[in-house]
């Protein structure tokens, strides 16, 4: 697989699956600008990793829910690399509650981040990408966003949303050579994982065929596939990578 000279974005690209993505991005030739929250440090760290490998690197702080600041990280590396080839829309927060205790707050926070996100960077990312005649858009959704998890209705709607989002835009956006697919991940091990107890973890691993969680660095594969030619007829896709726990 080759992605040299690839100008790639990644939302959340400062810890867990993003950082993963985006180092594997820039393994493979890439450009990776990171987008990032809270984690001004980690994210530079980020860029040092990908400049070391050879590679443009960039860094921003840039809350994914702001529509305006989704256009303007867009614009800066347009304006500085060229054009933005892959986008990988990555951030994402859990806030679980059941239904009848979740807060207004809760649900919101966790629709506008997971989902308002990636309708945020699709859009500002679709006139960059007509222009340059193709590009690929890689959406991080769940397989709670297949099957649902007791607890978690905030965050399962989110990546269903995420799923129907994604399979419009690449309908509107094919005939522009615009690929946009979905990777629906089972249970990576990283900081939005690392709270859950022994027994649920014993769970996991008794429901999923291959009897282990997955590693960040598995789901970036998948995304350097779903960005690379490799791919070519494959859009509006969604690509589970969970070990079968959801088949
Ligand atoms: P982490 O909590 O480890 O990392 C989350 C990343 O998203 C961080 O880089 C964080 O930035 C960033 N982020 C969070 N909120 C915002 C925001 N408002 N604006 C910009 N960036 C933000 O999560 P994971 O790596 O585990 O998850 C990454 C994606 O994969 C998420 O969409 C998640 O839903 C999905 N996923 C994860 C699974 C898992 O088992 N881990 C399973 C299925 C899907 P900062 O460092 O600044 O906080």
């Amino acid at each position: 697989m080759n992605l040299k000279d690839k100008n790639c974005l990644v939302t959340g690209g400062s810890r867990g699956i993003g950082k993963a993505i985006a180092l594997e991005l820039a393994k493979y030739g890439a450009n990776v600008a990171v987008t990032y929250a809270r984690s001004a440090d980690a994210a530079a760290e980020v860029v040092k990793e990908i400049e070391a490998a050879g590679r443009k690197g960039k860094a921003f702080q840039a809350d994914a829910v702001d529509y305006n600041k989704a256009e303007e990280v867009i614009k800066d590396i347009v304006d500085e690399w060229g054009s933005l080839d892959v986008l990988v829309n990555n951030a994402g927060i859990t806030k679980d509650n059941l239904i009848l205790r979740m807060s207004e707050e809760q649900w919101d926070d966790v629709i506008t981040t997971n989902l308002k996100s990636v309708f945020n960077y699709s859009k500002a990312a679709a006139r960059p990408m007509m222009r340059n005649k193709g590009g690929s858009i890689i959406n991080i959704s769940s397989i709670v966003g297949i099957s649902g998890n007791a607890g978690q209705s905030n965050y399962a709607a989110s990546k269903s949303g995420i799923i129907g989002f994604t399979k419009s835009y690449a309908k509107e956006l094919a005939s522009r050579n615009i690929r946009a697919n979905v990777i629906a991940p089972g249970y990576i091990l990283t900081e939005m994982t690392e709270s859950l107890s022994e027994a649920v973890l014993d769970g996991i691993k008794q429901d999923t065929p291959l009897g282990r969680p997955g590693e960040s660095e598995e789901v970036a594969a998948t995304v350097v596939f779903l960005a690379s030619e490799l791919s070519s007829y494959i859009t509006g896709e969604v690509i589970r990578v969970d070990g079968g726990m959801a088949m």
